[in-house]
């Protein structure tokens, strides 16, 4: 768990590109800065995805939606 990060990309249960159980291996806001996540880092479903020129959102249907542009406010 990486307490900057909402749920849906920093829960660390499972991998945001794979789907796959994450380990150890959780993004960081650098890496998805230039990546959008795919998967649901907390129960694994595949994310609505939608990239836009300065960034992107991602929405699980649990979990809620991410916005990149709210990962940099954080930086
Ligand atoms: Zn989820």
């Amino acid at each position: 768990m990486v307490a900057d990060l909402p749920a849906p990309i920093g829960a660390g249960i499972y991998n945001v590109y794979t789907g796959k159980p994450a380990g150890s291996s959780v993004p960081t806001a650098a890496q998805l800065g230039l990546e959008p996540p795919r998967f649901c880092a907390e129960c694994g479903r595949r994310m609505v995805v939608q990239v836009r020129p300065d960034g992107w959102w991602a929405k699980c249907s649990r979990h809620g939606r991410v916005d990149s542009a709210d990962l940099e406010a954080q930086r």
